[in-house]
């Protein structure tokens, strides 16, 4: 064994002091930011000059349009997507077969016809149960919350049709009404429901969406209503006008039909049995064409993988995308998807979920099972650094802001399970003006912020399966 001579001792020891001293600047040398960004560039390069995403999104909202459950554009979507995907070349192209609700709208209307007669556009709710034959005409009694409505009681409700006319105060708040309003107005023996849209904007336009039919024992036909019909209607009570409306649905529920999850992935090169999933609802209401609600969010997963597949890019672990089936009216897919995993849950690293339409995107929101966001928890904190530091790599594009608290509904599932989940964040300026009507279409998105999400996606995706570390380690 040969001395070492003096100066090569010093050099070490020197060595030895930074490494103790200098634990940041080398720390900072190595970061994720650092060690990607070449990845990253490459990713977001090829992206933002993208056209077979863009190629796809048009097809699937122009030539497939509109998929909810149960209906056969959704069917022939799925079976698209998985042929496509295959002819992209990701690995392991798969569907994984749901059972989902199968409601179907029908015809419908509703009509004023006292003080005098003029149609009202409207959309039943999904979920929704059929008027009779005849319809129902009745007056309406306007509320602008359930307090009011609890104020008029059974005397006041019983044989109306109920009116909520809730101004809005955020989706979360004010889509009470739409999931239980109905069952509410029928406890009260209303015999019909109208809700004012869910919606801060309107250009004369209903919004649909889901009602919770979970655990209402009485329910009444229910239908959205415009924002500016709902406003007239309530400024005409106030004048002591009486406004009777006739209500036509023929809604139903039939038995569940087949519909599945896609599934596509890139095998990881070193820990395949390691998943990073992310992806969103394949599915979407009966009206507009699904664009941004989800289709975009659908296809951006899908291309961010085909991009990595065309540059070459194997991350460590695999990198999956899931295209979640009936999340609208059932959550049926995010739920299949959780239980098909079943112990092996742990081997995912992290679920990203993009269901908030496709405006200028912003970055990423951090959620963690049972760990209050600001609560400065240590594992919490830990991935919250990991993240700002993959973050950076998008600040090109202003899509790497990470903040706290975040999912999704589809991935909700593994993220009560201990995933650690992120929901892709846009500016969010316009979304609910779309949101589940028949304006939510193509037109409504602008290629280049698509191409950004798909952006954010392959990287945020990429270096999370890539990265030497879990983004949070497994809970002791
Ligand atoms: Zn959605």
């Amino acid at each position: 064994m040969k001395t070492l001579s003096l100066p090569t001792r010093a050099i070490l020891a020197l060595g030895f002091f930074c490494a103790l001293a200098c634990g940041g600047l080398a720390q900072q040398q190595t970061s994720l930011t650092d060690q990607y960004r070449d990845a990253a560039g490459r990713l977001i390069g090829a992206a933002l000059v993208d056209k077979p995403g863009w190629e796809k999104l048009t097809y699937l909202t122009t030539v497939i349009g509109h998929r909810l459950s149960g209906s056969p554009q959704l069917e022939r979507a799925v079976a698209w997507a998985a042929d496509a995907m295959r002819a992209d070349g990701l690995d392991n192209v798969r569907l994984q077969l749901v059972k989902v609700p199968h409601w179907v709208r029908g015809r419908e209307y509703v009509s004023v016809v006292a003080p005098m007669e003029r149609p009202l556009p409207m959309l039943g709710l999904g979920g929704s149960i059929a008027t009779p034959p005849e319809g129902i005409t009745a007056p309406v009694v306007v509320v602008s919350n359930f307090d009011e409505l609890e104020a008029l009681g059974q005397e006041k409700i019983s044989g109306k049709i109920v009116l909520y006319d809730v101004p809005w105060t955020g989706y979360g708040p004010t889509v009470r009404y739409r999931s239980i309003g109905a069952a509410r107005a029928a406890k009260l023996g209303a015999v019909g429901m109208l809700l004012r849209s869910v919606t801060d904007r309107s250009l004369y336009t209903p919004h649909t969406g889901a009602m919770d039919t979970r655990s209402a024992d009485a329910t009444v036909p229910a239908a959205a209503i415009t924002v500016e019909d709902s406003a007239w209607i309530h400024r005409m009570a106030d004048a002591g006008r009486e406004v009777r409306v006739k209500l036509y649905m023929e809604a139903k529920m039939l038995p569940d039909a087949d519909s599945a999850n896609v599934i596509g992935e890139i095998t990881g090169r070193e820990k395949p049995e390691e998943v990073v999933v992310m992806g969103g609802h394949f599915d979407s209401w009966d009206v507009g064409q699904g664009a941004q609600d989800d289709g975009a969010s659908c296809i951006a997963a899908w291309q961010a993988l085909t991009i990595l597949k065309q540059l070459g890019l194997k991350p460590r672990r695999t990198l999956r995308v899931v295209l979640w089936t009936n999340e609208e009216n059932g959550l049926r897919g995010g739920q299949a998807y959780r239980e098909s995993l079943g112990a092996d849950i742990s081997s995912h690293i992290a679920a990203i979920e993009m269901d908030g339409g496709a405006e200028k995107p912003v970055g990423f929101g951090l959620g963690l099972a049972g760990v209050d966001p600001n609560s400065k928890d240590p594992r919490y904190e830990a991935a919250m650094e990991k993240l700002k530091q993959i973050g950076r790599l998008l600040e090109g594009i202003e899509a790497g802001e990470i903040t706290r608290g975040g999912g999704g509904a589809d991935i909700g599932p593994l993220m009560r399970d201990g995933v650690p989940g992120l929901g892709q964040r846009t500016i969010g300026e316009r979304y609910f003006d779309w949101h589940h009507t028949n304006a939510d279409t193509l037109d409504k998105i602008d290629p280049q912020n698509f191409r950004k999400a798909v952006a954010m996606l392959a990287v945020m995706g990429y270096v999370l399966a890539d990265m030497p570390e879990r983004l949070v380690e497994a809970a002791k």
